[in-house]
């Protein structure tokens, strides 16, 4: 243990696309943070998702902000980190079913529009214009010029690439198990390879987050959700934009349209020409595994939407566990029970595209106490009700 024993100025733990965007930003305040993960970088859900940083699918208020503003900063971003991430603006295409998804898009497209997001409805032929390779009977749809895609494991690469390049050391293979406490405090953070001496950690590790917050008495009210995706051969070019259907932000935001029939539904081309099919949205524990029956509803919804899909060959298929949070917006910043310790965890079905703001914002708030936006809808201690903090003084809880 002891050849390893070091210091940082923070430990990052997860390698996904978030601690790797908090480990980069961190670097650029100057800092030398520690990331550990427990096995390789993308490992979890950042290397079992689709890359839609699509702008329609977020919440009109400071969700929709963090968004535009996370996407400003992937952009500058393509000119900053040492890889490329296959950052394509595309633009993007909500599918609406009916008239009653109309009704409740009709809403929507309004409070995002009030929002500044250049998003406008159009009608079906206007919708099969645009993309022709939608159904003859699409009923209509949402359109915003702004929505992208990215490849999200490249992403995650390309920021650790950049933290390191920066001086922060990123440690694979790392698995954090356990942090020492001083008066309450957090002062070292114990990994599988030998024990870091710091006293600012943050933890990044997605759907896993509360065992490891649970080691610190902290109850967090994040589950895994999984979703399920197919992969098709790749194909000529197919789609022109990004899409989803109007039924997706149904199940994310209104219970009543989500008891319909019909899967939610999220595709893109690839760089290369594979598309990417998704997909669930399901509660069951971490189990990572595909099912026929989730195959099957995401080959129906998508088949309808798109019909040329019928005939194409898929490759194969995989399984993602989302960060679900009780209100569909991570958990971002300082812990107030146990000093020392950030959160950046819970982003659900966004964290690809609200990575980069993700990790500006924690950076900030180790670096100055304070972030340049209020962020209050994002506190941890919002759940502080629901959460039951047994909080241990002092030792190694492990
Ligand atoms: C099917 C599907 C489709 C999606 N589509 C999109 C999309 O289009 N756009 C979008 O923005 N988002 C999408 N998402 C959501 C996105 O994938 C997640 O929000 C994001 O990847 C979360 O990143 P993360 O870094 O928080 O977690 P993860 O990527 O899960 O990283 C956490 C890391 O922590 C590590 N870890 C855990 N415990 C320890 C430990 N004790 N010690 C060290 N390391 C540890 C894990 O090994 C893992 O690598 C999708 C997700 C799924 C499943």
């Amino acid at each position: 243990m002891s050849h390893f024993l070091q210091e940082a100025d923070a430990v990052v733990v997860g390698g996904g696309v978030i601690g790797a965007s908090v480990a980069f930003h961190l670097t650029c305040a100057g800092l030398r943070p520690v990331l550990c993960e427990g096995l390789d970088l993308a490992s979890g859900s950042s290397g079992a998702c689709d890359g839609l940083v699509f702008l329609q699918s977020k919440k009109p208020g400071i969700h929709l902000h963090l968004a535009l503003e996370s996407q400003r900063r992937l952009e500058a971003l393509r000119c900053v980190l040492p890889m490329e991430f296959e950052y394509l603006r595309r633009g993007g295409l909500v599918v609406i079913g009916d008239e009653a998804e109309y009704a409740a898009m009709e809403r929507y497209v309004t409070a995002q529009r009030q929002n500044g997001l250049d998003v406008r409805l159009v009608d079906g032929c206007e919708a099969r214009r645009l993309e022709p390779a939608l159904a003859a009977g699409t009923h209509a749809a949402a359109y915003s010029p702004l929505d992208a895609q990215i490849n999200p494991l490249r992403l995650t690469f390309a920021l650790a690439a950049g933290a390191r390049r920066n001086g922060a050391r990123i440690l694979t293979r790392t698995r954090v198990t356990g942090f020492e406490r001083r008066a309450g405090a957090i002062c070292a953070v114990a990994t599988s390879r030998g024990s870091i001496q710091t006293g600012t950690v943050v933890l990044a590790t997605g759907a896993d987050t509360p065992r490891l917050a649970s080691l610190m008495g902290l109850d967090l009210p994040i589950r895994p959700r999984r979703g399920q995706l197919l992969v098709t051969a790749p194909l000529a070019p197919l789609l022109r934009h990004c899409l989803i259907s109007a039924h997706y932000i149904a199940v994310k935001y209104d219970p009543a349209l989500a008891a319909r029939d019909g899967a939610s539904v999220s595709m893109e081309q690839t760089e290369r020409g594979n598309l990417l099919l998704g997909s669930t949205r399901e509660f069951a524990g971490y189990d990572r595994h595909t099912t026929v029956a989730g195959i099957q509803s995401i080959a129906a919804a998508c088949t309808r939407i798109v019909p040329a899909l019928k005939t194409v060959q898929v490759i194969r298929s995989f399984a993602g566990l989302r960060p679900w949070t009780p209100d569909g917006l991570p958990l971002l910043g300082p812990v107030p029970e146990v000093p020392g310790l950030l959160l950046a965890a819970g982003h659900e079905g966004d964290g690809i595209a609200l990575s980069a703001i993700t990790g500006a914002l924690i950076a900030e708030w180790i670096t100055s106490g304070h972030p340049h936006i209020d962020v209050q809808d994002f506190s941890p201690a919002r759940f502080s009700d629901r959460a039951s903090p047994k909080l241990a003084v002092n030792g190694i809880a492990s």
